[in-house]
């Protein structure tokens, strides 16, 4: 909070991200009413994927059905836009986004970390050129808001089930989770 403070008198313009687990769940509405009064341009609101050191930790596992609901939170989204908020359909997440470890290793995301597609010294544009964007309509995706939604997390979607299948906390979000 300190540092959030510093930054904003400062004049830049900050964003903040939360993640959704089971011991904060009713501090979302006061979080969104202590960063608008504080001027943050951005908040982003997601539940972590369920993978490296969350696996043993599962106090702060959080399933679709619960998780999804505070999905609802957050603002703003100019800082981080991804296609859909930059008018660009037919593809979904990660479209914009190339991830450099802090060892080199280049991949789509830093969830991907472990399937790297090169390292930094192959240079940035070899790397962004092996990363293929997937295309909305090769996935399993067939609810009325995969235009907004994009199919969720593809990493969320694969540790749930399948590459290209749903991302159940997106689901449970736009309320279809048993559909
Ligand atoms: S709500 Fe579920 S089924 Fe619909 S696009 Fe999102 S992840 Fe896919």
């Amino acid at each position: 909070m300190k540092a959030l403070a510093i930054a904003l008198d400062s004049g830049l313009e900050v964003s903040v991200a939360t993640m959704v687990h089971p011991k904060n769940l009713k501090d979302f509405d006061e979080m969104e009413k202590l960063f608008q009064n504080m001027g943050v341009k951005e908040w982003t609101v997601d539940v972590p994927c369920i993978t490296g050191r969350l696996e043993r930790n599962v106090e702060f596992q959080i399933s679709p059905e619960i998780g999804g609901r505070y999905l609802k939170y957050g603002y703003g989204g100019g800082l981080h836009a991804g296609a859909s908020q930059r008018g660009v359909d037919s593809f979904a997440c990660g479209l914009y986004l190339m991830a450099v470890m802090a060892d080199g290793r280049v991949a789509k995301c830093t969830f991907y970390a472990d399937s790297a597609v090169g390292r930094i010294e192959e240079g940035l544009r070899e790397c962004w050129q092996r990363i293929k964007p997937i295309r909305l309509d090769e996935l399993a995706c067939d609810c009325e808001y995969i235009e907004s939604c994009r199919g969720g997390c593809r990493y969320r979607a694969e540790i749930l089930d399948d590459p290209r299948g749903k991302d159940l906390y997106k689901c449970s979000f736009f309320g279809i989770i048993n559909k």
